[in-house]
């Protein structure tokens, strides 16, 4: 079944009233920053400030969803819109759409970028469902563009400057070829920024509709407090709408959009309430262990406390729950020090039958590794017992480091001072 375009709140203004669409908040970290905006904030692609009330797993976001078309059919739209960038998010931003795409193959799926990193996105996204792209590009002068981005993460150097904005632009326009290549409609952003581009948004404009681009929405700055513009003035309606009447020579513009949050549910301007509560729910419950792997391994000194770090740990406590109890069933060795990724290869098999491991610190590199395996790795502090009750009643752990949320995936406001970027 496929998904019915017309349908979509945002580009089919006769749906506005009728349908709604839900923000999928699984995006907290960026790769540039934009000098409007403060990161503790939403993003401003598509967004009003407002810190995202929480930040979803790919798994919560599928169940999130489940309960959202429960109990709200006129959902015809899932977006992924922050509140960092979809694709400074990518293993996330793809596991969420394939997870829902397969159990809801009807629903239009929507994403909204700075376009950096999306490219070898483009053919993939398409298959699992993605109809509408949104990239915000506010600058194709790299000049101009320079004054927009403090910086760029690119190919693993920050970029700054002209440089910054060259490497970003190049990125947007390729993604703009090819997802009209793919057949996807592509909507340009632009934000008016007083002093900076307001005049050059129409040359934006004229460029992404000879690129084949379908529609354009140019959106008034909104100064933010604790950014490089947060000096300047919101534009005036008449610099609005001057703006608005230029770029439209080239592009059809949208102007029913309204700002949403990175979590927003319901119709267009009127997010539901009731709604609102079940990501506060689904965002506070999490299936840490799986059937086939009913047990907890802790690095710890004296199974009392979680006070080991992955790589020190020379064995594991390995605990289970039997009728409210927790149990510690062995002790179970570490494979030796030194064998690279041999190492964690063989203790992801001697832990086999455990989904979650407890530790009190744990380096990048086994991080990442366990992540492709079903265990996950949290770093946490504090009575194992505590940790224990929380993962078997299915509750967040307390005591997670908050510069670790990719071990806990929970718990972040996509707000930067919490390490999301
Ligand atoms: Fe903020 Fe990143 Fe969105 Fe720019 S692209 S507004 S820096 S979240
Ligand atoms: Fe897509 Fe933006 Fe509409 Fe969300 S608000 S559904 S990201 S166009």
């Amino acid at each position: 079944m496929k998904a019915d375009k017309s349908k979509h709140p945002c580009f089919n203004v006769e749906a506005k009233g009728k349908y709604g669409r839900v923000h999928l908040p699984v995006a907290p970290k960026c790769n540039i920053q934009c000098k409007y905006c403060n990161r503790k904030y939403d993003c401003i692609n598509e967004s009003r400030p407002g810190v995202t009330s929480t930040v979803l797993s790919p798994e919560q976001a599928l169940e999130y969803v489940e309960k959202i078309k429960d109990k709200a059919d006129y959902i015809s739209t899932v977006g992924i819109a922050g509140p960092g960038d979809p694709f400074a998010n990518a293993e996330e931003t793809m596991k969420s759409l394939e997870l829902i795409h397969e159990r809801y193959p009807d629903l239009i799926f929507c994403l909204s970028t700075n376009g950096l990193g999306l490219y070898p996105y483009i053919e993939k996204i398409a298959e699992l469902g993605v109809t509408h792209v949104t990239i915000t590009i506010n600058a194709i002068d790299p000049e101009i563009g320079a004054k927009v981005y403090s910086w760029v993460r690119f190919k693993k150097r920050n970029l700054r400057g002209v440089e910054a904005a060259k490497a970003l632009l190049e990125e947007q326009l390729k993604c703009v070829k090819k997802l009209k290549e793919v057949g996807l409609t592509v909507k340009i952003n632009s934000i008016i920024i007083p002093g900076v581009n307001e005049e050059h948004i129409p040359e934006v404009a004229k460029k992404m509709s000879e690129m084949g681009a379908d529609i354009m929405n140019c959106i008034p700055l909104l100064v933010t407090e604790d950014t490089d513009f947060a000096h300047l003035e919101n534009p005036s309606e008449e610099m609005i709408s001057i703006v608005r009447d230029s770029a439209e020579e080239h592009l059809p513009m949208m102007k029913h959009c309204q700002r949403c949050r990175a979590d927003a549910v319901g119709l267009l301007g009127c997010d539901d309430k009731e709604l609102t509560c079940e990501l506060t729910k689904v965002s506070m419950s999490k299936e840490w262990i799986k059937e086939d792997r009913p047990y907890v391994a802790v690095a710890t000194y004296e199974g009392l406390l979680v006070n080991q770090h992955l790589g020190e740990a020379g064995s594991f406590q390995i605990f289970g729950e039997k009728d409210g109890k927790f149990n510690t069933l062995e002790k179970r060795l570490a494979p030796p020090k030194g064998e690279g990724d041999d190492r964690w290869e063989k203790l992801s098999e001697i832990l086999s039958d455990c989904s979650v491991l407890l530790v009190s610190g744990v380096g990048p590199h086994p991080l990442e590794y366990f992540k492709k395996t079903p265990i996950e790795v949290v770093k946490t502090a504090g009575l194992i017992e505590d940790s224990l009750k929380s993962i078997y009643s299915g509750k967040p752990i307390k005591n997670v480091s908050s510069g670790d949320i990719s071990a806990c995936k929970m718990g972040c406001g996509g707000n930067a001072a919490g390490g999301c970027c």
